[in-house]
């Protein structure tokens, strides 16, 4: 033991060396790889969908955004986040929301066009949200997914000065042309939207 000490000090200064150095070599790429901040919303965690699953543009000067579209996933939000990630998908949302505690991801900027409406001309102009859960499982719609939901719709609505009522702010059931259910009857659209309002 008193022998491994001397070694154990020199490895420690070995260590600390290291260490200083750190700062001027890693520590832009340990950034850039741990946090990297190309969101619109500063609540939101980045992670990106790849860029085979939306549309670039440039709005809101390409299309006027003027609606916001709700959605339930029907699977988890890792699920969720990994078929945006998977080009073989062809489908993405600005936002999804996860059910436990209303974190936040942001999959798609929102100058670009999610393809999650299901129809061209609404893609164009809306953001999409998706919400952790399924539609026959009201239990995935906590209080903090509906809280942290309606922050981010209203700042949304702020930002593009979209009208917060129903007709700009919408279920993806309401798209023309859609066949999806979502976000069902169990979704709360008056205490949502009294949310919305508040915020
Ligand atoms: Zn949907």
């Amino acid at each position: 033991m008193e022998r491994a000490r001397p070694l154990f000090d020199r490895r420690r200064l070995l260590k600390g060396a290291l260490l200083a150095a750190v700062p001027y070599t890693l520590l832009p790429e340990t950034r850039a790889g741990a946090a990297p901040q190309s969101g619109d919303y500063p609540l939101a965690e980045w992670q990106p969908a790849t860029s085979s699953n939306f549309t670039e543009s440039d709005r809101p000067w390409s299309y006027r955004v003027n609606l916001v579209v709700v959605h339930v996933t029907q699977t988890t939000y890792t699920e969720a986040l990994d078929i945006f990630r998977n080009p073989a998908k062809q489908v993405s949302a600005h936002y999804v929301v996860r059910s436990a505690d209303g974190h936040v991801a942001q999959c798609v900027r929102e100058a670009d066009v999610a393809w999650h409406a299901g129809n061209w001309d609404y893609n164009t102009r809306s953001i999409g949200i998706e919400h952790e859960g399924w539609v026959d499982k009201p239990a995935y719609f906590t209080d903090a997914l509906y809280e942290e939901s309606a922050k981010l719709t209203a700042g949304i609505c702020d930002k593009y000065g979209i009208p917060r009522d129903r007709a700009h702010i919408i279920g993806h059931y309401e798209v023309p042309g859609s066949d999806h259910t979502d976000p069902g009857p169990s979704w709360d659209w008056t205490r949502y939207m009294r949310m919305v309002e508040a915020m």
